[in-house]
């Protein structure tokens, strides 16, 4: 079978086919480096980490390119929103921008999101942006007002062929501010011309200026993925008008259609049914909920609500995901303990495969990652609880398959064996200061060796007792 899902530009499921066979090349636009990254942003980004995991699962290679926006991105008051917070903290915008570049990534490791291939910058191709700007303005579809560019809707037939909109619906929100540099208030920003006071600007053909946000993807997609590829990514919220705007950039620049073959869209995030946003208190950032949640509960909740569907946040869930850890750890320890035990007699592990061709057919549904969750469960339950009776090699194959599994959700917490080990070596330790106390030091002393003899030596110390492993 064949991977099928929703292509926005279709409106419709759809076979997915690569353009090149065998090789995806995908674009995810990224975070807008000047905050802490968020749930919406765990949302998306874990969602395009399962797609790609699962792609080179079924054999692709994946060459993934992720945006970084550091400069440009514009609030609907007009100001940059880098520049804005490096000015509240009174600090340079590429000071700010590095840092929530290394916090995004740092929170992105953390939820066991694998990076992409690369993650250019768009500071980084301000020539290439230069460059396409130019290129739009001589074909006709750019115009030059007061030192910016604008890019012209009228000229560009498909306009709203992503939405899925007449043109004449595309009209921006009511807050923004009837632009006079403007033709139509459709028409977008491609290069914005500087004020004095503005410290992010570069020479361009037009004014001292810096891009606007939408030509940076292009100008960044088109260099490293082609004039065409198979598939963009981003939240739904992104649709318009950014991925329009991006479609029309890039097939005026190239002439070539479609830009991008697969445009997949993750749904909408709420709080408690109300939108994410500082001024409403319901903000959640991913390093605080870490505080709270294992990364592999976090993965394995979110990946439980369908990646179109709209996701309301909901703590209840994720306790039930913490849960629901402890049983697949369980059950991974009951499988590694039948392991060591050596198994039993029986080499019939066929419905390890039937759970596997389900989950995969699963996920070939357009990523119906819910029900491919429930079946991986299905499937480790019955292994654990069939483990003792199954010959040793069929065992380790058949945990093998399940790893091969749970590693395109990464849920199965690295070091839960580990954690584990701590809490009951926390137990002993606790037992045996209680034994010292009581003046039983014959009973103290045999549990430390017999922890000697096992490679964790305890030290005993003014701040209480330490352990460490030895070695030999
Ligand atoms: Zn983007």
């Amino acid at each position: 079978m064949t991977l099928r899902i929703y292509n926005t530009l279709s409106n419709s499921i759809e076979e997915f086919h690569p353009i090149q066979e065998g090789k995806v090349k995908m674009f995810v636009c990224g975070p807008t480096v000047y905050d802490d990254p968020h749930l919406g942003h765990a949302r998306t980004y874990s969602f395009f980490d399962v797609l790609v995991r699962f792609l080179k699962f079924s054999g692709y290679e994946v060459f993934y390119v992720m945006n970084v926006t550091d400069v440009g991105h514009l609030t609907e008051e007009g100001e940059d929103k880098i520049i804005k917070r490096a000015g509240s903290l009174g600090k340079h915008p590429m000071e700010i921008a590095d840092y929530y570049l290394w916090r995004f990534l740092e929170a992105m490791d953390k939820l066991r999101i694998a990076r992409p291939s690369m993650m250019p910058r768009a500071t980084g191709h301000i020539p290439e942006i230069i460059e396409q700007v130019s290129t739009l303005i001589n074909k006709g579809y750019a115009y030059i007002s007061n030192g910016s560019v604008y890019f012209d809707v009228s000229k560009f037939k498909d306009y709203g062929k992503l939405s899925h909109k007449k043109i004449e619906e595309l009209l921006p929100g009511a807050r923004v501010e009837i632009n006079p540099e403007k033709k139509d208030p459709r028409d977008f920003a491609l290069w914005i011309k500087a004020e004095k006071s503005h410290i992010m600007k570069w020479n361009s053909p037009w004014s001292v200026g810096y891009p606007g946000w939408h030509i940076e993807d292009t100008a960044i997609a088109l260099k490293y993925l082609g004039s065409q590829y198979d598939i963009h990514g981003g939240g739904i919220d992104l649709v318009f008008p950014h991925h329009e705007a991006e479609i029309a950039q890039a097939e005026a620049t190239t002439g070539i259609k479609p830009y991008v073959k697969y445009w997949i869209h993750t749904g909408f995030l709420t709080i408690r049914g109300e939108k994410m946003a500082k001024s409403l208190g319901n903000f959640i950032v991913i390093f605080d909920l870490l505080e709270k949640y294992r990364a592999e509960a976090i993965r394995l909740y979110l990946s439980s609500t369908h990646f179109r569907k709209p996701l309301d946040f909901d703590e209840k869930e994720l306790d039930r995901a913490e849960n629901r850890i402890n049983d697949l750890v369980n059950n991974i320890l009951a499988i590694d303990d039948a392991i060591k035990d050596g198994g039993g007699n029986s080499s019939d592990i066929s419905f390890v495969y039937d759970l596997k061709n389900k989950f995969v057919d699963a996920m070939e549904d357009n990523m119906n990652t819910p029900l491919a969750l429930q079946v991986f469960f299905k499937l480790l339950e019955n292994l654990a609880s069939k483990s003792s009776g199954i010959t040793l090699n069929k065992l380790i194959e058949a945990k093998q398959e399940t790893t091969k599994l749970s590693d395109i959700f990464q849920i199965v917490p690295k070091e839960s064996t580990i954690v584990l080990s701590e809490e009951i070596l926390s137990i002993l330790i606790e037992i045996r200061n209680k034994l010292r106390a009581m003046g039983n030091y014959q009973l103290a002393d045999e549990i430390r060796e017999k922890l000697k003899n096992v490679g964790i030596a305890l030290e005993d110390t003014k701040s209480g007792t330490k352990w460490k492993i030895v070695r030999g």
